[in-house]
């Protein structure tokens, strides 16, 4: 039977260094301050706004929830953006993604000062990342990296699997796994014989979005899998993992709810936190 890495137990761990150093920055007299921006009603974005709202308020941290009707403009967007930017209570902006489909994203996300890009989706931060430098690193990758160290996963010189190849998890997970010297494989949805390759990760990255997706036969024993999907399966929050059998193949296994999501609120939350140590400075 696998070990379990529990999101829930390691993101609690994790809340508690992290409100320290709010403390401190208080007791310099230096307030943290996230404002998140949601265009339209799309529900899960609401869930996860109001998700990320919670966990400020356990650690002290302001935080605004602006919200904007559907139909808002490139331009009002923007121009939002370039407040928030000039505004020094607040030390990260978020765009919650998917954004309405007549907006641009990625011109959205590039008006966001690198600084308080606590996302890390910015395209020098994401430069960064993959020439080596120091930048903001996006949370679901970090927060991945983070569970596998805390479950004392082996990581050098093995084989990781990433299923999925975008912007905000496939590629970035991959490039921190190469930095800690695993040979990475990345699987999309045009890969040959995709079983083929899964059995040979000793550490299976599944970021897909499809409910049981990756099955047991797919799993090599002994492998650590970490599940990033969201899948609402019947009112029901699933990832792309068939945990039931998968646990009783792999070594080590995150669960869907309870695994990814909660690190990933936690790197936002240290993100927001250092970007706010900088100004501090
Ligand atoms: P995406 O839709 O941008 O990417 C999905 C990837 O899966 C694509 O690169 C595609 O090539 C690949 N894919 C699709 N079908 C495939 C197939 N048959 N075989 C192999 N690969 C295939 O999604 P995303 O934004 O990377 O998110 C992936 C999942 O992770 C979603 O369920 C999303 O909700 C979830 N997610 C969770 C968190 C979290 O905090 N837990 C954060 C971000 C995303």
């Amino acid at each position: 039977m696998a070990v379990l890495m529990d999101g829930r137990i390691m993101a609690a761990q994790l809340m508690e260094g992290l409100k320290e150093r709010v403390n401190v920055l208080k007791e310099k007299g230096v307030g943290v301050g996230l404002a998140v921006i949601l265009v339209g009603e799309d529900p899960a974005s609401q869930v996860y706004v109001r998700n990320k709202g919670k966990a400020c308020e356990e650690l002290g941290i302001h935080s605004e929830t602006i919200r904007l009707p559907e139909e808002t403009s490139q331009q009002a967007l923007e121009a939002l953006i370039d407040q928030l930017n000039q505004d020094d209570r607040i030390d990260g902006i978020l765009v919650q993604l998917p954004l309405p489909r007549h907006l641009n994203e990625a011109q959205a996300l590039r008006k966001i000062i690198p600084e308080k890009d606590v996302d890390g989706f910015h395209i020098e931060n994401a430069g960064k990342l993959f020439t080596g430098q120091q930048g903001v690193v996006a949370c679901t990758p970090k927060g991945i990296m983070h569970m596998l160290k805390e479950a004392k996963v082996p990581l050098s010189g093995r084989h990781a699997v990433v299923i999925g190849r975008s912007n905000i998890v496939g590629k970035p997970i991959a490039m921190l796994l190469l930095d800690e010297n695993c040979t990475v494989t990345i699987c999309h949805s045009r890969t040959q014989d995709l079983p083929g390759h899964t059995r040979q990760a000793d550490i299976l990255v599944a970021a897909v979005g499809r409910a049981g997706f990756v099955t047991a036969d797919m799993v090599k024993p002994g492998a650590a899998v970490v599940d990033v999907g969201i899948n609402r399966v019947n009112g029901k929050v699933v990832g792309d993992v068939d945990f039931e059998a998968v646990e009783k193949v792999a070594g080590y296994i995150s669960p869907v709810p309870g695994g990814v999501g909660k690190m990933t609120i936690g790197m936002l939350m240290e993100n927001t936190i250092e970007a706010a140590e900088r100004k501090a400075k």
